[in-house]
């Protein structure tokens, strides 16, 4: 088999990977950079896309699937069944005027997209594709398991090993041995000297915070369900609030609801209630969790003198509010005092090592990271290859190993 990372390698984002064997091409993720990437790497996605029999997407976050549209018609696209539906409602909302340049030719080339299920195989020729649900900051997150009669590459997506369903993750793997290579994510190997708590950890600080303030205010990302379940599990266990949020987010939530019953009760949202009017007094007396976006609507209540002595909870990344990557619409909308309380959803340094000794991969490639370098830092007994940006990378392993 042959790996060509597209785009991908010392960089965060903008991943598009291509895995060809003898008979058989696919892509996995086609993302677009992160707005303050630096990247100067093109991609034709058209141009690769046309010689692929499919293209493959992790998750939904846009540094993943955000060139969908450049795809050739014809290749079929596979995703997640979750993931699809709470993309496609993000993009219905992100098509209202003034918010982005999502037009209907969006959402009917995502009516087109095919879905894959957890565990189940997908055959593409002479490839075998299964794909293992992780645990990430988007809802129905996939790796994926690349096999022919004599290979197996693991391609990560993004995933991370401190939230609610990565807790036992040798269980996860247990059918993931004899990885020749594994593609592997390192977005918090540049950053050491941060702590990370785990989502489960970060409930409990919520516990006290809602226990302690009569009207809380949460902002964080829409299509974050875990981080969504981790404050409503807080606001249950305290238990006498409201838990409200908008129509847009009441219908991701809903979906969820509705889809998730099989899997276990972590995802029943059934108790969070859309603004409505009838609801004001009892959120004046007895008080309320509230998810907040940057929008009038939610400014209105922040604002109100009905609300004031609120507290402001800030659930995601910092970059976000100053510095190069600062988004002015989200720096604008946080009020001066908030409290922060966020954990990543990638994996740890000590994460990453877990997975690799458990696959023990022969060769470990680098990918969404700000340096592959930093792989080395974790001293792995496996070897690492710093691939380049479109480099061919032939998995030639049992005799020798050739870059082409
Ligand atoms: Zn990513
Ligand atoms: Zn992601």
């Amino acid at each position: 088999m042959q790996i060509k990372i597209h785009r991908g390698v010392n960089q965060i984002g903008g991943c598009i990977t291509e895995i060809k064997s003898k008979k058989a091409r696919i892509l996995i993720d086609i993302g677009t950079n992160l707005p303050t990437c630096e990247s100067k790497v093109k991609v034709n996605v058209y141009k690769i896309s046309k010689k692929c029999d499919a293209v493959f997407i992790s998750h939904y976050h846009l540094d993943h699937i955000g060139e969908y549209m450049k795809v050739k018609k014809d290749v079929p696209i596979y995703i997640g069944e979750q993931a699809k539906e709470v993309f496609t409602i993000y993009q219905r909302k992100m098509k209202e005027p003034n918010i982005a340049e999502v037009t209907q030719e969006h959402l009917d080339r995502l009516k087109t997209f095919q879905t894959f299920k957890q565990d189940v195989p997908i055959v593409i020729k002479d490839l075998k594709l299964t794909p293992i649900r992780i645990d990430h900051s988007a809802f129905d997150s996939y790796m994926f398991l690349i096999e022919n009669e004599d290979k197996r590459i693991l391609h990560t997506g993004d995933f991370r090993t401190h939230g609610h369903i990565s807790k036992d993750i040798s269980q996860i793997f247990k059918d993931i041995k004899n990885i020749d290579v594994i593609i592997c994510e390192h977005t918090t190997l540049s950053r050491l000297d941060e702590t990370f708590v785990s989502e489960l950890m970060l409930q409990k600080e919520a516990v006290n915070l809602i226990k302690n303030n009569k009207y809380v205010f949460i902002m964080c990302a829409s299509t974050n369900i875990d981080r969504i379940a981790s404050f409503y599990h807080a606001n249950k266990e305290v238990g006498n609030k409201l838990f409200i949020c908008d129509d847009y987010q009441k219908e991701i939530l809903n979906y969820i609801t509705e889809t998730s019953k099989k899997y276990e009760d972590y995802y029943d949202f059934s108790e969070v209630q859309s603004f409505d009017r009838r609801l004001y007094k009892e959120m004046v007396d007895n008080g309320f969790c509230m998810l907040v976006r940057s929008n009038y609507f939610s400014k209105k209540f922040i604002n109100s003198p009905n609300f004031k002595d609120n507290l402001f909870i800030y659930s995601q990344w910092l970059g976000y509010l100053k510095g190069s990557s600062a988004d002015k619409n989200i720096s604008e909308f946080v009020p001066k005092e908030y409290y922060y309380l966020h954990t990543s959803g990638h994996a740890t340094a000590q994460g990453i090592i877990e997975v690799c000794n458990i696959i023990k991969p022969k060769i470990i490639i680098p990918i969404h990271g700000e340096n592959s370098k930093d792989f080395d830092k974790l001293e792995l007994p496996y070897q690492v290859k710093h691939l380049k940006n479109k480099k061919k990378f032939k998995v030639k392993i049992k005799k020798e190993m050739k870059e082409k």
